[in-house]
């Protein structure tokens, strides 16, 4: 493998001028799935007993399989929630492979790991946790939730005797993320949904623990909140459901796996008024904080409880406890062992760019979510469904059936201008589909609004 003969010379030169290329190009083609025969017809057998060699590959990906993919940092894909990594994150991500650094353990990833937790101090210094508070970057915001899942349910069972035998319950509210409800099916809890899309209240909270049987309560170990909703952006209120949560003695996790950037703004801080009471908090740095797939974080106030909660053991893994390596182990935190030091490039481009550009740039798509708010209201046919918040708008096209949404979004696509998807807004007990627009991409223009906007009328 590291004989470097003529052809990986050309094949490195090829991959760098790609990515170069790739990442300078700030409106990608906007790409579209094709079937999985299609695609088998398109490029034939890749994988052979002799290899078809560099060149050819890298054909196929680039002129083929690329463009049937939907490049998540187009400044008109303004579906799910997007992305747009920065260029210096994008490339260190290439040395980040390039440096084959086992992310597990200080013994093998000091430097590698000492990068990654200075990117973490500023990410913690957000929160205003208290002095100690630490966390560790995971593979993204379902798996930072089920670190803290298990943390939290690790140290309730040790705080009675008792639990040990219990089904664990958490209390969440209809506007949490799926991973969520997911994650509590794989450690095996019960899940209590405060049926409402919109702020959950310490009162609201109250109410439903009020509402539990006492078999019910004696199980429930932990409230999750959202700090910035997936669908509107919304903003639990966290002071008030902390305070509940220390009377009740239950571990108080917000998930801000998608709003968890807008901690960097000024204009919304105060939103997130006692997120710094949490137990654990989630954080997608791979959506808000423009690092490349995939990068997530969880945070604990308390870091010994998770490390009680995930350290393994096995009589091959001692030395890295010897002495000579002692420092933060990564995986001591989280539910994955060996690793990639995946918080690297969201070091290296805050060391590029320092902490003000990032403020700016997440404060951009908070302005352009109130730039979009008031066109809507600008045009006769639409209409918005709840004000914006943080960088989410849902808004209808007044007299359009759940269909009407369907075609739009994929006209849209086929077309090439854009990829925005309908969703669902609940109104008591109804759903209404809508259209949405999540913005991240400091990129993206009033101009491309507009040229959304215009294809609704
Ligand atoms: C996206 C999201 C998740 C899941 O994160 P992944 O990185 O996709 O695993 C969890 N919670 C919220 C609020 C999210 O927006």
């Amino acid at each position: 493998m590291h004989n470097i003969d003529m052809d990986v010379v050309d094949m490195t030169l090829d991959v760098m001028k790609y990515a170069i290329s790739r990442i300078t190009q700030t409106a990608p083609e906007l790409g579209h799935p094709k079937k999985e025969e299609e695609l088998r017809r398109l490029v034939g057998e890749t994988i052979t007993d002799e290899g078809i060699g560099g060149e050819k590959a890298f054909r196929l990906f680039r002129d083929v399989l690329v463009r049937a993919t939907v490049p998540i940092d187009h400044p008109r894909h303004l579906a799910f929630v997007p992305a747009a990594p920065t260029r210096a994150a994008v490339m260190f991500d290439l040395i980040t492979s390039a440096s084959s650094i086992h992310g597990a353990y200080w013994m093998e990833g000091a430097g590698g790991i000492f990068c990654e937790n200075e990117a973490m101090k500023w990410l913690v210094s957000l929160t205003g946790l208290p002095e100690g508070a630490f966390g560790v970057f995971t593979s993204g915001g379902t798996a930072a939730n089920l670190s803290a899942m298990v943390t939290a349910r690790e140290h309730w069972r040790n705080t009675a005797e008792a639990h040990g035998r219990d089904r664990g319950l958490m209390i969440t509210s209809v506007g949490a993320h799926s991973s969520i409800k997911a994650m509590a099916k794989v450690i095996d809890v019960d899940v209590y949904l405060v049926d409402s899309e919109d702020r959950l209240s310490g009162e609201g909270l109250k109410a439903a623990i009020d509402s539990l049987s006492a078999e019910q309560r004696q199980r429930l170990f932990a409230v999750v909140a959202t700090g910035g909703t997936t669908n509107a952006g919304i903003i639990d209120d966290l002071d008030g459901i902390a305070g509940i949560c220390g009377q009740e003695q239950l571990w108080f996790h917000v998930d801000a796996a998608y709003g968890g950037g807008a901690l960097a703004a000024d204009s919304v801080r105060h939103l997130f008024y006692g997120i710094e009471r949490a137990d654990s908090i989630t954080i997608d740095p791979h959506k808000w904080l423009f690092s490349p797939y995939d990068c997530g974080a969880v945070i604990y106030k308390d870091p010994e409880l998770a490390r009680k909660a995930h350290a393994q053991e096995g009589s091959y893994l001692d030395i890295f406890k010897d002495e000579g390596a002692q420092g933060f182990n990564p995986a001591d935190y989280q539910i994955q062992l060996t690793r990639r030091v995946r918080g690297l490039p969201l070091w290296f481009s805050l060391a590029m760019h320092g902490t003000k550009m990032y403020k700016e740039a997440v404060e951009r798509g908070i302005s352009l979510a109130g730039i979009a708010g008031d066109m809507i209201e600008s045009y006769p046919q639409l209409e918005l469904v709840r004000e914006p918040s943080l960088s989410c708008v849902l808004f209808r096209r007044k007299g359009w059936l759940p269909d009407d949404y369907t075609h739009w979004t994929y006209k849209n696509h086929r077309d090439g201008l854009a990829l925005v998807t309908p969703t669902k807004w609940k109104h008591g007990n109804s759903y209404e589909t809508v259209a949405r627009f999540c913005f991240i991409n400091p990129d993206t223009t009033e101009e491309d609004i507009k040229m959304i906007l215009d294809t609704m009328v």
